[in-house]
């Protein structure tokens, strides 16, 4: 099968792999749709952790069932996404209610072969069928629209909070919808590039700013309850501090594995800030699933560029330089990105 494969830092190729047998509890899915998400860019400039080379990269994906190994036939047929995580349920974190902290986590597309490829093997007790009306276009954005929902629940958000997000990439542009559902005013989204900034306004933020000192010193008098750090910029979580009320909290979803910048810690404190940190989609596959089959979110201005597989090379360089008029980019597998 055809398949984009990382082979090392910055090395992506087409590759043909040969259809390995297919282990006992998993399912083998026809890949319609993946799309390319900051870790996998982190992944491929060779800045991620836990992974392992070669890889095909890959855990925003849709897909049809196409075989099943074992229990579980009733899926072949099936419209589905799958969750990227397969812990043990035995270790401590697991034990704990945390799969993502598995201490032998397997994850597709980082540790096993993703969904950048004609097929994606994957369990079946991670798979999630769609309901008709959802198109597999939009059921890529699926677990990010998770991780946007576990991040909204991780803040605690009440209605009528008011909201920053930093950073208006796929996750910033989703937490923005996602806060907003959840009751929240979203008065504010930043981000250094105006393509970006502008599908922020598009998705609801109230406005938005640069991330310059000049435009942060127009913002000193800005004091919200809850701030999103979905840029991965080391500055932003001392930034996201600077934007916060007493009593308010950060929410780091972005990172850079190795990336610092200080804080002026007595803010903390002084505050009464609380500082959370979020990891992945933490199971809130369903409530995704509906919202996206209601309407509740709008992916159409992250899902910038529907390509083919053939076309990754230029389609990645897009992605990694943040080009005007590119946030996410979509492998489209069967219809070659003549899609949208
Ligand atoms: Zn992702
Ligand atoms: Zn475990």
């Amino acid at each position: 099968m055809k398949a984009l494969q990382f082979s090392g830092s910055s090395q992506a190729k087409l590759v043909n792999l040969e259809l390995g047998p297919l282990q006992v509890g998993w399912a083998r899915v026809q890949v319609h749709y993946n799309s390319v998400c900051g870790s996998d860019l982190a992944l491929y400039a060779g800045n991620w952790h836990g992974h392992r080379y070669p890889i095909v990269p890959g855990h925003e994906w849709s897909g049809i069932v196409t075989e099943v190994n074992g229990p579980g036939d009733h899926w072949v047929g099936q419209r589905v996404i799958g969750d990227l995580i397969h812990a043990c349920r035995v270790c401590p974190p697991c034990r704990d209610g945390l799969p993502v902290m598995c201490e032998s986590l397997t994850e597709l597309g980082f540790t096993v072969n993703g969904g950048c490829a004609e097929y994606v093997d994957v369990p079946t007790e991670n798979l999630y069928s769609l309901p008709d009306e959802l198109d597999l276009a939009t059921a890529c954005q699926v677990e990010p629209t998770a991780v946007a929902l576990h991040s909204v629940a991780r803040a605690g958000i009440q209605p009528g909070e008011r909201v920053a997000v930093l950073g208006c990439g796929g996750i910033g542009l989703l937490i923005i919808q996602a806060a907003q559902y959840a009751g929240a005013a979203v008065e504010l989204a930043t981000d250094p590039i105006e393509f970006r900034r502008g599908a922020a306004l598009t998705v609801g933020a109230s406005r938005t700013s640069n991330t310059d000192a000049a435009a942060y010193a127009q913002l000193s008098d800005e004091r919200f309850d809850v701030v999103f750090e979905a840029s991965g910029a080391p500055q932003s979580v001392a930034q996201a501090l600077g934007l916060l009320r007493p009593g308010g909290r950060v929410i780091s979803v972005g990172y850079r594995v190795g990336a610092s910048h200080p804080i002026e810690t007595a803010k903390l404190p002084l505050l009464y800030a609380s500082l959370i940190g979020v990891m992945g989609p933490g199971g809130k596959y369903r409530e995704a699933i509906s919202l996206l089959t209601r309407g509740g979110i709008d992916t159409k201005p992250l899902l910038t560029d529907f390509v083919a597989l053939e076309g990754h090379e230029a389609a990645l360089a897009r992605a990694v330089e943040r080009k005007p008029g590119t946030i996410r980019v979509v492998f489209d597998l069967l219809g070659g990105g003549s899609h949208g």
